[in-house]
């Protein structure tokens, strides 16, 4: 019996039963989907890193029939998770020394990345910030958020907070209207984003009552984190659909490279075409961050750099999103290289095209 069919409909649509609702354990997964032995072994040993969670919709877009299936291995434990390379850290991106007021990461000249929940809806393994995510005592209380927002008034070279965590969709709908309220009373920042993967692992987050909270403080930059086109389901898609209407928001996508789920031109076109068709832009494709037990997932950069030129050219602009790697130790995020200048001489540059002809363009 399909896993949806177990409950009814008004409780399987409303976002606080699903939460209340999610699976935590390895009983409660087992009465879901099978287990494999190595599966159950590995599940006990990696729970004391990082937790296990996801909703039930989201376990319901499992194929149990696919040993390999993209929905599966973003949510359940590997074996490879234990293992720890020597460059592999807990904190790649040096978040927390680049934070002058708890849950502010103020790393680039213009923004500032503000950390609201330590709640997700489904704790993805490959999580960069698994060493809080998922743990109580990370989350800044409303204490630290008036000390976030003294700072921003008092930092005019913040030009845009993104609101991102965990998730800051899992704070209720009157707390995100009173932090988008203090944003926007701030004049000297320009826009506000919101990264969030309900639209992923819990659509029916996105309610009406949502939409009208974000539409009052359009325009919003709304970044999700489709990394499969099996995620984008009928309801995610009309979820993104009352993103965009409702709460006047403009939808991007970040993905994050990752071995085995989404790591070909024929996945990640698919994956673009669906994301572009909903309204969605492509906006990053992530190289995949070295924090610890994260390995089963990293795709070497050559292979991402020849995937990307086999989608460039060939595929909508539109469709493409920029490659990037955000530097360990907190160097920020540059764009990988793709190689399409050839050489150059005293008076051109030689490029390759997407195809691999060559032509050459005047310096000046
Ligand atoms: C990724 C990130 C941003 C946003 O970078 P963009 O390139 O503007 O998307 C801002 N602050 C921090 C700390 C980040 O990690
Ligand atoms: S939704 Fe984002 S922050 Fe939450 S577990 Fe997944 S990757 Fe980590």
């Amino acid at each position: 019996m399909n896993l949806k069919d177990r409950f009814s409909p008004s409780d399987w649509e409303n976002w606080k039963w699903q939460i209340q609702s999610r699976i935590r354990n390895a009983k409660e997964l087992q009465d879901c989907i099978s287990l494999t032995p190595s599966e159950l072994e590995t599940f006990q040993n990696t729970n004391r890193f990082f937790e296990f969670g996801t909703t039930l919709y989201y376990l319901s877009l499992i194929n149990p029939d696919d040993p390999n299936c993209p929905i599966r291995k973003q949510i359940i434990p590997s074996p490879e998770e234990l293992e720890k390379r020597p460059y592999e850290t807990i904190d790649p991106l040096g978040e927390e020394a680049h934070m002058p007021v708890r849950g502010v990461t103020h790393r680039y000249p213009d923004r500032a990345l503000w950390y609201l929940s330590h709640m997700c809806a489904v704790f993805c393994r490959f999580c960069t910030r698994k060493r809080k995510v998922g743990k109580s005592g990370s989350t800044p209380g409303s204490e630290d958020w008036e000390e976030a927002i003294h700072y921003f008034r008092t930092h005019p070279e913040i030009k845009e907070v993104i609101l991102s965590g965990g998730d800051p969709l899992s704070l209720s709908d009157g707390k995100i209207e009173y932090l988008l309220g203090a944003l926007r009373s701030i004049s000297s920042i320009n826009h506000i984003r919101i990264h969030s993967r309900y639209p992923v692992t819990l659509p029916y987050r996105i309610t009406e009552d949502l939409g009208d909270v974000l539409g009052k403080f359009s325009p919003i930059y709304f970044v999700t984190h489709f990394n499969h086109p099996m995620e984008l389901t009928q309801v995610a898609k009309e979820r993104l659909n009352l993103l965009r209407e409702r709460g006047k928001v403009i939808l991007l996508n970040q993905s994050v490279l990752l071995k085995g789920i989404n790591d070909s031109p024929e996945v990640l076109s698919e994956l673009n075409y669906a994301l572009t068709s909903s309204g969605v832009k492509p906006y990053y494709l992530h190289q995949c961050d070295e924090v610890f037990g994260s390995s089963g997932f990293r795709v070497p950069i050559q292979k991402g750099i020849e995937i990307m030129k086999s989608l460039r050219g060939y595929m909508s602009g539109i469709t493409v999103p920029s490659y990037v790697i955000d530097l360990n130790g907190g160097g920020g995020k540059i764009p990988l290289p793709t190689d399409y200048l050839e050489k150059t001489d005293a008076e051109h540059y030689y490029f390759q095209n997407y195809q691999g002809r060559s032509f050459s363009v005047p310096k000046e």
